[in-house]
């Protein structure tokens, strides 16, 4: 499939020869008039556009006073340099942090500073030209908006934030990125990402519930529109479709029947992704999360529940309140929001939940942070909890689990290299090379530990490992949702043992049943 060479895996990561311009070329379709004029953005580049663009880059410098210290702070001091899985994976120097900011402050320079504005050559300072978008067009679209280099800078500069400013402003000229202008369209236009029309998801949901019962012989539901229910979940559309996240989504409902709430998924706010934020846009933002605040209402749930996916809980955790909130209309004694990890991992601290945890025996585990929830949200009320969490969860349903090595997991974790709206076929070369970070610490582990399966909690993580693992020698299904865990593993009330079959026919009717003969039942309470 690939026009590229696939990155060979060494024993270590290792710092690549610098390959000028290696890059260059990779950039994202543009997005057509009508996507663009969809969210309110000029259709294409018109006469002028330049001044345009140097007019919003002022306004973003007024608006967002973090802007302003990342433009003026660096010292050049080299520390992100090796930082960026582009990088790593690419050896292009633009994709070091300090050059990707670099490429928006030589404009801040030429217009914003007293010496950039009259002796540009002698602070590296350049005019707002077309050569200059175009560079900008192609490496504000080689970050993932991930936040590892913020880790390591000692001044914190976020190349993240600097990356959504220079999308927010090309956007504003007319030149916006096909894929995320397009699907922030269909969630408007359809209420999720896909464009999942409510019929369609009414059906899909429907057929799960039937493959639920047929597994389990319970009639575990998974709601929609249930006016007064206790808690709304809010999940990627992918969970209602595609392998491994579906797996997931069965996860949650089987923990909320066994729970014994009253849930509701909604038609009406049937995403939790918010890829506004991927471009910058605080008004595309708030217009989606929106949505959310007003399901809940209509619905009069008194909870929200976030399914499991990176950005989306970015958004709700950091931004929610203040794009879409007060939420004062729900039950102050939960959270607002609270991740599907945290309401699991509290029920099984209660003790609630029981699981056979040989049901995963067929696999070794390792865990995936993913960026948005590891290095930008927390879970639960300590810190830390968006690192422990996920795998208590995952050791409570799994026998084998080993971590991989500790500068690529937790704070450190790298990029599965699909993030912050790069999750497009259009940029399969730079989504490839950009994992490759992450499928060296993966094949570390997998040689050392006999890990077999990586878990992950965001859509575009499983995504994106689906397709670029094979690439790298690892199986496909060899990422799974940590729900999907829990879902295999978990024991509910008055379920199918699958002994039943076996028991119909006397002559192979197993001996009374023993106490030591049953099912290993583990209360996770007891567990590791
Ligand atoms: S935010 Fe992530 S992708 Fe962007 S420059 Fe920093 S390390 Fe690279
Ligand atoms: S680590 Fe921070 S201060 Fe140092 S070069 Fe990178 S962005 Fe600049």
């Amino acid at each position: 499939m690939a026009d590229f060479d696939v990155p060979n895996l060494k024993d270590f990561i290792e710092i690549p020869k610098i390959q000028e311009a290696a890059m260059a070329h990779s950039q994202p379709f543009v997005a057509s008039e009508d996507h663009q004029k969809a969210l309110g953005f000029p259709g294409e580049l018109t006469d002028g556009w330049e001044n345009r663009a140097i007019d919003k880059f002022g306004d973003l410098l007024g608006k967002y006073r973090s802007l302003q210290v990342y433009m003026d702070s660096c010292v050049n001091c080299g520390a992100c340099t090796d930082k960026c899985h582009y990088f790593l994976g690419t050896g292009d120097p633009k994709n070091m942090p300090v050059a990707r900011q670099n490429l928006m402050r030589q404009v801040y320079r030429r217009y914003f500073t007293f010496a950039g504005k009259w002796f540009p050559w002698l602070v590296g300072a350049k005019d707002m030209t077309k050569k200059v978008l175009d560079d900008w067009y192609s490496y504000f679209h080689q970050c993932s908006q991930c936040r590892r280099c913020a880790v390591y800078c000692p001044y914190g500069i976020d190349t993240a934030e600097i990356s959504m400013a220079a999308r927010e402003i090309m956007d504003s000229v007319g030149q916006g990125q096909k894929y995320c202008n397009e699907i922030i369209g269909k969630v408007h236009e359809k209420s999720n990402n896909l464009g999942l029309p409510e019929k369609a998801l009414k059906a899909t949901l429907e057929d799960l519930e039937e493959d639920i019962e047929d597994e389990t012989g319970l009639p575990v539901k998974l709601p929609l529109d249930v006016e007064g229910a206790d808690i709304l979940l809010v999940t990627p559309s992918a969970d209602f479709v595609a392998e491994p996240h579906v797996d997931g989504l069965i996860g949650y409902a089987k923990v909320f029947h066994q729970a014994g709430v009253n849930w509701t998924l909604s038609s009406y706010a049937s995403e939790a992704a918010n890829f506004a934020m991927f471009i910058g846009s605080y008004e595309q933002m708030h217009d989606i999360a929106e949505r959310i605040r007003k399901a809940a209402q209509d619905l009069g749930v008194k909870r929200i529940v976030v399914g499991e996916c990176g950005h989306a809980w970015r958004v709700a955790y950091n931004f929610w309140n203040t794009l879409a909130g007060p939420f004062d209309f729900l039950d102050p004694n939960y959270p607002v929001p609270q991740h599907i990890c945290e309401y699991t991992h509290i029920l099984i601290q209660e003790g609630k939940l029981n699981f056979d945890k040989a049901a995963n025996d067929h696999m070794t585990l390792t865990y995936h942070d993913s960026c948005n929830v590891a290095r930008a949200s927390r879970m639960g009320d300590k810190p830390g909890g968006q690192f422990e969490f996920p795998r208590e969860i995952i050791k409570a349903v799994c026998n084998n689990y080993a971590d991989m090595a500790a500068d690529t997991i937790r704070e450190s974790t790298f990029c599965c290299g699909g993030g912050g709206g790069l999750l497009t076929d259009d940029l399969m070369e730079l989504r490839v090379k950009g994992a490759k970070p992450r499928m060296q610490a993966l094949k570390q582990v997998t040689e050392n530990n006999g890990v077999t399966h990586m878990a992950a909690i965001c859509a575009i993580c499983k995504s994106q490992f689906a397709k670029v693992m094979p690439l790298y020698g690892f199986e496909r299904d060899g990422v799974v949702s940590i729900h999907q865990l829990v879902s295999n593993a978990l024991i509910m009330d008055g379920q199918n043992t699958g002994d039943e079959e076996d028991s119909e026919d006397p002559e192979e009717a197993p001996a009374p049943e023993k106490e030591t003969d049953k099912a290993p039942e583990i209360s996770v309470a007891e567990g590791p």
